[in-house]
């Protein structure tokens, strides 16, 4: 029987689940597939949009192993068809879902995809206090996480704290491959007409585009630069995404304008390594964080919650080291692929951007 939140501070968990992205939700989902009775310390989503909504198909089948099956038939969702990339050149290429082994990707409602998995993880029977960590310990063993008002006690504790990586990056050195961060806005139209649902992606001088329709006819519109290269004034986001070869002429097109100034987030590729310690693993972002074209960041979020919560439900020490080697292979085979898609754009070679991209170097900077 999951404790009477009276009874946390008291109590010393098994296990602890730290962070309420997806990462956090489908570990402890897992967790209670295997009875283990997790607490899952996750407060309220902060934002009312979080960015981030191609999921790949890969994910499908670790959905199916959490039992989250249905999860993506809601309309607040819709399958990614096509998309299309002007990258190299100025022609936009049509990558079709038609193509694609593993079915089309999924346009998310990024909120609505966390909130059906934390429901599911809390019906399962984790018990979830909605409250963020403060600062953490070791005491004769055990975790002593405080949070702003319990100290809860652990044996041990997955870190799905995202890139803050609460846990992890106190026992493990983050490593950081490129600054790239992320300014994003969300545009709407009031004409009445169904735009095309597309997504498209388009290099430019000083980093790269990306524009995508959601189910509800929004349009999310994110522009991707280091963060030491001057960012676009956010008072002429709109008016540089009208400047654009391609996203500007669909934006004229369906008459689309901007609900507000564009925020700004980090979306670097970093990891920390190694992966585990003694009495802690780290998943999701905490673990390994991804350049958003990749679109692995969510699928990797579930996987390794799988991973590395199958191994602590086993007590298998090698299934666990066995998740922290195929996070560091994964890591590299991601930074190799990631140097090869950039290398593709060679038209800008005295941008820094694309300059500091060219070198085909996988070492970490
Ligand atoms: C702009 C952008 C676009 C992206 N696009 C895509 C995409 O198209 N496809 C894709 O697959 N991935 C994409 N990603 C990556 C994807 O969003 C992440 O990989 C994914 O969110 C990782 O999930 P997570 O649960 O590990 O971390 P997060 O989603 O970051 O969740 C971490 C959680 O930990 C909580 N937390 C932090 N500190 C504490 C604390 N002290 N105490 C308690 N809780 C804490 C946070 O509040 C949050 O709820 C994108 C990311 C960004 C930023």
């Amino acid at each position: 029987m999951a404790p009477r939140s009276g009874d946390v501070a008291k109590l010393i968990h098994p296990v602890v689940v730290l962070g309420g992205g997806i990462a956090g939700a489908a570990a402890a989902l897992r967790l209670t597939q295997g009875n283990a009775q997790p607490v899952w310390i996750a407060a309220d989503r902060a934002e009312t949009f979080k960015p981030g909504e191609h999921l790949s198909a890969s994910a499908i089948p670790m959905l199916k192993t959490l039992g989250l099956d249905s999860v993506l038939q809601s309309e607040v969702h819709r399958h990614a068809h096509s998309t299309y990339s002007a990258w190299g050149s100025d022609t936009l290429i049509e990558r079709n879902s038609i193509v694609q082994l593993e079915g089309p990707p999924t346009v998310l409602d990024r909120g609505a995809f966390e909130d059906a998995l934390a429901l599911q993880a809390v019906a399962s029977g984790a018990q979830r206090i909605y409250r963020d960590i403060v600062n953490v310990r070791i005491i004769d063993g055990q975790w002593h996480l405080e949070t702003t008002s319990d100290l809860i006690k652990a044996g041990f504790v997955f870190d799905a704290t995202g890139r803050k990586a609460i846990i992890a990056s106190k026992f493990s050195p983050r490593f950081q491959a490129d600054k790239l961060c992320c300014q994003y806005a969300l545009f709407q139209s009031e004409e009445f007409q169904t735009p095309r649902p597309v997504t498209l992606i388009q290099a430019e001088e000083r980093g790269w585009w990306y524009m995508s329709v959601l189910a509800d006819a929004r349009v999310i519109l994110n522009f991707y630069t280091d963060a030491d290269l001057p960012r676009i004034d956010p008072t002429a986001f709109e008016q540089s995404a009208r400047a654009t070869h391609s996203i500007s002429a669909y934006l004229e097109d369906y008459g689309y304008k901007s609900c507000g100034l564009p925020k700004r987030i980090t979306t670097n590729s970093s990891w920390i390594a190694p992966t585990i310690g003694a009495g802690w693993a780290a998943i999701g972002d905490a673990s390994a964080a991804f350049d958003p074209l990749s679109s692995h960041g969510m699928t990797t979020a579930l996987w390794s919650a799988i991973k590395a919560t199958d191994a602590f439900l086993m007590q298998d020490r090698e299934k666990m080291e066995s998740y922290a080697e195929s996070v560091a292979k994964g890591v590299q085979d991601y930074l190799t692929e990631k140097n090869q898609v950039y290398c593709r754009e060679s038209r800008w070679p005295r941008s820094s951007f694309w300059a500091r991209r060219q070198t085909g170097s996988t070492k970490p900077a």
